[in-house]
C-alpha cells in the first residue's frame, strides 16, 4: 500500500509513445496501442456521469463498521455530541500517521520542499487582508417553517440527483437536470444565478417545506485573544496564510533563491453549514498543503519532463458547461494545448495524481475537474480539483490552483512588508524613469500619523503614474493619492518634486506568484476503505 510507485507508474502509459519515437517493431507498437486504446475505454466506463458505483455497497452499514470498529466516532458523543466534529480511534490515527508519512515523503522530502509550523489561532488583520473575513463564505437557505439551515448548492444538487434517477422524470426535465448538475459548482458563489435555478427546478428542503433566498454565510470561527477581549481572531480556515505571512524569512532562509516551495501539515477549521458524508466534510480536520513560489515571468518547471506522459483524466470547464466527457491525455499534451495553464501547476497535477495512486487509489477512479469561471477566485490564474469517484460519487480531495500573486500582495500592502524576490539584471540596463520625491517635512507637517502612507505610496508610483501626478500638479495645483493604507490624501506642488532622469537598474524586484497543491487529509479515508486496490483491502 506505501510503495511510491513513481516513476514506474509511468512506463505502461508512455510505451507507446516511446515505441512509436525509437520506430520500433510495428507489431510490437500495434501490442502498446491496442493496452492504450483499452485503458482509454476501462477509464471510460468506470466513470459514467453521476451515477453510482458499487451498487451493492450499503454506505450506511459501512459507516456503522468504520464506528463499531473505532476508526473514528462522534466527538464528545457521551454529552450528545455536535455535528461535523468526529474523533479519530486507533487504526484512524494510524492511517492518519501512515497517510501524513507518505505525503512527507512525496511532496516534502522528494521535492525538497521547507516545512512550516505557523499558528493556528490567526489575528483578524490576516484574515482580512487574506479576503477569509469578506469572502470565505458559502450560500445558505433556511427552511421557513423550521428554521433549519442548508447549503443552498447542496439541496439544489441533491435535487438535480433525484431528478436524473427517478424513473418517472419526464425526458426533457431529466435532460435539464443532467445539464444543469456540472453547473452547480460554478453556481456555489452566485447568489442570484443559484436562486434562479433553484426556483426552476423547485428545490424545497428536505422535509418539502418552503426555503428563504440563500445569504453568504461566513465559514469561519471566531474568538477573542487574550484576557481583554480585545483582540480578534480566528481559527484558521486553511494553514497557507502562515506560509504567506512567514514569506520573508523562507526566503532569507532559502538564500533568495526561488523557486521556493514550502510545506505545511495542520489543523483548519470551517464552520460548514451543515456538515454530511461522514468525515468529508468536517468542521475541523487536517491539511497538507504547499505553496510554491515561482517569478510570474517564467511558470517552467526543471522536472516537468519527468512527469510529462503521465495519463490524466482531465474534465476542463468548457466540457463540463457543454455536459461532454472528460478528456484523457497526458499532462504534457494538456500543458501544450493550454487546457492546463503552466508547467508549474501541470507538474503538481501529475505529482498529486501519482500521490493518489501510491496510497492506494485507482488512477482510473481520479478526475481532475477544472474550476469553472464562475467558480474560480478572481485572481487565479487556473484551478483544478482532484475528485475521486467513489460510492459516495465523485469526491473532491485535493485542490491545485495558481494562486497568481495575489496573496503576497494582499499582505505586503496591508502591512506595507516587502514580500519580494529579487533576480540580478546582467548586465544592467539604463531607462529614463519619473519619480516622485516626496519633501517628507511638509508630507510630515500636513499627514502627521499618516505620512507613512503618503510617503511610501509616494515611493512605490511607478515612471507612469508619477508623470500623470506631475502632470495633474502642473495643470490643477492638486492630486489625489491613495495611500499605502487606501486612504485618500490631498497633495499639492510643494509637497512632492517630479524628476524625470536616467537610472540603472541592476536588480529587478518581483512578487512571486504562488502555485498551491491543498489536501484535506480526512477525505481519504472513506475513499481509501472503500476504493483501495492494495493486498490487505482487496
Ligand atoms: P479548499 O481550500 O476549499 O480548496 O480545500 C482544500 C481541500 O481541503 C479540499 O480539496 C478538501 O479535500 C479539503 N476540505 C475542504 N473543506 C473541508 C472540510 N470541511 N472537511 C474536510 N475536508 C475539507
Amino acid at each position: 500500500m506505501w510503495i511510491n510507485i513513481y516513476p514506474d507508474h509511468i512506463s505502461p502509459y508512455d510505451s507507446c509513445r516511446t515505441l512509436k519515437e525509437s520506430k520500433a517493431d510495428p507489431a510490437e507498437v500495434k501490442v502498446a496501442v491496442n493496452l492504450l486504446k483499452s485503458l482509454k475505454k476501462r477509464l471510460e466506463e468506470a466513470q459514467p456521469q453521476h451515477t453510482r458505483l458499487d451498487a451493492g455497497f450499503n454506505k450506511a452499514s459501512f459507516e456503522d463498521l468504520m464506528k463499531r470498529r473505532f476508526f473514528y466516532g462522534l466527538s464528545n458523543d457521551i454529552y450528545g455530541g455536535v455535528a461535523g466534529l468526529y474523533d479519530l480511534g486507533p487504526m484512524g490515527c494510524a492511517l492518519q500517521a501512515n497517510l501524513l508519512a507518505q505525503w512527507r515523503r512525496h511532496f516534502v522530502l522528494e521535492e525538497q520542499m521547507l516545512e512550516v509550523e505557523a499558528t493556528i489561532m490567526t489575528p483578524e488583520p490576516v484574515l482580512k487582508a487574506s479576503g477569509h473575513v469578506d469572502r470565505f463564505t458559502d450560500l445558505m437557505c433556511q427552511d421557513t417553517v423550521t428554521g433549519e439551515n442548508y447549503r443552498a448548492d447542496h439541496l439544489l444538487e441533491a435535487v438535480l440527483e433525484k431528478l436524473i434517477e427517478a424513473k418517472d422524470t419526464p425526458s426533457e426535465l431529466r435532460e435539464k437536470a443532467r445539464t444543469t448538475i456540472p453547473l452547480v459548482d460554478g453556481l456555489s458563489g452566485d447568489k442570484e444565478n443559484l436562486w434562479r435555478v433553484m426556483q426552476e427546478f423547485d428545490v424545497r428542503s428536505p422535509t418539502g417545506n418552503p426555503l428563504s433566498e440563500p445569504v453568504d454565510f461566513n465559514l469561519m470561527f471566531s474568538t477573542s485573544i487574550g484576557p481583554s477581549g480585545n483582540v480578534k481572531g480566528f481559527l484558521r480556515p486553511e494553514t497557507a496564510q502562515g506560509i504567506f505571512t512567514n514569506f520573508k524569512r523562507l526566503y532569507e532562509f532559502n538564500n533568495k533563491r526561488l523557486p521556493m516551495a514550502v510545506a505545511q501539515i495542520g489543523k483548519a477549521f470551517r464552520n460548514e453549514i451543515a456538515p454530511r458524508s461522514g468525515l468529508l466534510r468536517v468542521r475541523e480536520f487536517t491539511m497538507a498543503e504547499v505553496e510554491h513560489f515561482i517569478d510570474p515571468n517564467d511558470k517552467s518547471h526543471k522536472k516537468f519532463s519527468l512527469v510529462k506522459d503521465v495519463q490524466m483524466n482531465l474534465y476542463a470547464a468548457a466540457d463540463q458547461e457543454h455536459a461532454r466527457k472528460p478528456t484523457v491525455t497526458t499532462i504534457g499534451e494538456a500543458v501544450a494545448s493550454g487546457m492546463v495553464a503552466n508547467e508549474t501547476i501541470g507538474y503538481y497535477m501529475a505529482r498529486i495524481q501519482l500521490f493518489l495512486v501510491s496510497v492506494g487509489m485507482k488512477a482510473d477512479r481520479v478526475r481532475f475537474r477544472q474550476h469553472l469561471s464562475t467558480e474560480m477566485a478572481h485572481y487565479a490564474t487556473d484551478c483544478w480539483d482532484a475528485e475521486c469517484f467513489t460510492s459516495y460519487g465523485w469526491i473532491e480531495c485535493v485542490g491545485c490552483a495558481d494562486r497568481s500573486a495575489y496573496d503576497l500582495t494582499c499582505h505586503s500592502k496591508a502591512t506595507g512588508t516587502e514580500l519580494q524576490a529579487q533576480e540580478d539584471i546582467i548586465p544592467p540596463v539604463v531607462k529614463t524613469v519619473t519619480e516622485a520625491v516626496p519633501n517628507k517635512q511638509l508630507v510630515g507637517k500636513a499627514f502627521r500619523k499618516e505620512a507613512k502612507f503618503v510617503n511610501d505610496a509616494l515611493a512605490a508610483l511607478d515612471s507612469e503614474s508619477a508623470a500623470a501626478m506631475g502632470s495633474a500638479l502642473e495643470t490643477s495645483g492638486k492630486f489625489t493619492l491613495k495611500g499605502t493604507d487606501a486612504n485618500d490624501y490631498d497633495i499639492t506642488p510643494e509637497m512632492v518634486s517630479v524628476e524625470t532622469k536616467e537610472k540603472k537598474f541592476t536588480v529587478r524586484n518581483y512578487t512571486p506568484s504562488v502555485v498551491e497543491p491543498s489536501f484535506g487529509i480526512g477525505t481519504f479515508y472513506p475513499i481509501l476503505f472503500i476504493d483501495c486496490n492494495c493486498k490487505q483491502c482487496g
